[in-house]
């Protein structure tokens, strides 16, 4: 494969309401596209700045400028570009996942196959949640009763600003939708260790599947005894980007899932490289996002379908936008499905990318 040329285009879109986790909120959702070209065809790739890996539109811009030289007139394998980039930028993961995935969007399409066959995975759909943020006691009933009427089969309740508040909106969200659906919670390191350990405690009479991160990241030791005195499973987010720390996190047993994010680990390739290691060990893992839109959202489901260890999906910040600029990936019974199309399956509006574009100086 040799790349004739790059794109890089930053995108702004409204959420259609502010989303508050415990680490902050947002309005806006600012992604980073690359169109990378290749003969007839090209490739598209998606990737989302963030506090968890410290990018922002401006770094992954100027890091995905300078990743374009590596690229410039060479035969190109996709493991040997990412390898090559991600040993040169380690500080940059999100804007070396929207160039991988370019690539592998590109790759599929240049063999005329999906990227879940490329990956050697199974065809079909996946069901994914729908995120309530951290907000009142009321809106979160409103927005669990919302989310039962548009289809959703699974949610997931942000947690980790005050505890007591926190337990009873879990419990306002099992009393709403009832015994059958499967919730989900996410501290976002909100919790000291005593409060995540009254947490799990109290959210034991709730059902839940499994509660993510509820300690800080670099708080491994505090995370491991979480992990190990919970009736309910803990996963790992924020404090696993690559897949050394994954393994890691899985031999000395600090937690008990994985959160593979393709902004964290740096695309596809990076997502792989975690699925292997979850799979050596048959640990379950899920696929979350970061704000970004469908693009990115349909690499998440490839990667999903190509391990049957990925048990969940939290693929649903393409629901938050007011707003896509790309289509392709459906929605029905809960349930994201893949359309037919080669690579990711995803076609770009580019009317819509050029109404979103941003005018970074007249921006900042
Ligand atoms: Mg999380």
């Amino acid at each position: 494969m040799k790349i004739d040329r790059i794109e890089i285009i930053p995108i702004a879109i409204d959420r259609n309401e502010v989303f508050r986790i415990a680490t902050g909120s947002e309005l806006t959702s600012e992604n980073v596209l690359v169109e990378v070209k290749s003969g007839v065809h090209e490739g598209w790739g998606n990737g989302a700045p963030n506090s968890v890996t410290k990018e922002t539109t401006e770094s992954m811009l100027s890091a995905l400028t300078r990743m374009q030289t590596h690229l410039n007139d060479k035969d190109l394998e996709v493991e040997n570009i990412w390898e090559e980039l991600s040993a040169s930028y380690p500080k940059d993961p999100s804007a070396l996942a929207a160039l991988d995935m370019a690539i592998w969007d590109l790759r599929g399409k240049e063999e005329d196959k999906s990227v879940y066959q490329l990956l050697g995975g199974r065809s079909g759909s996946v069901l994914t949640d729908r995120t309530i943020g951290i907000m009142s006691y009321e809106e979160t009933i409103e927005h669990a009763r919302d989310y039962m009427e548009q289809g959703f089969k699974a949610l997931k309740i942000k947690i980790g600003l005050e505890l007591m508040e926190d337990i009873r909106r879990v419990e306002a969200v099992r009393d709403t939708v009832g015994p059958d659906i499967p919730l989900w919670v996410d501290a976002n390191q909100g919790y000291s260790v005593q409060e995540a350990l009254t947490l799990c405690n109290k959210l034991v009479e709730f059902d839940i599947e499994f509660i993510e991160q509820p300690v800080k990241e670099d708080d491994l030791t505090g995370l491991k005894h979480v992990t190990s005195e919970s009736e309910i499973p803990i996963m790992a987010d924020e404090a696993v980007k690559d897949h050394s720390m994954a393994e890691r996190i899985i031999t000395e047993e600090l937690a008990d899932m994985i959160n593979i994010k393709l902004m964290k680990c740096g695309g596809i390739t990076g997502g792989m490289k975690i699925a292997e290691v979850i799979d050596t060990y048959g640990v379950e893992a899920m696929v979350g996002c970061m704000g970004e839109d469908m693009l990115a959202i349909a690499a998440g489901v490839h990667v999903c379908l190509s391990s049957d260890n990925i048990r969940y999906a939290d693929l649903d910040s393409h629901f938050m936008l007011s707003d896509s600029v790309s289509t392709g990936l459906e929605f029905r019974e809960g349930r994201l499905w893949l359309t037919e199309g080669k690579g990711l399956g995803i076609r770009m509006w580019r009317e819509k990318i050029e109404r979103y574009r941003m005018d970074l100086e007249a921006a900042r």
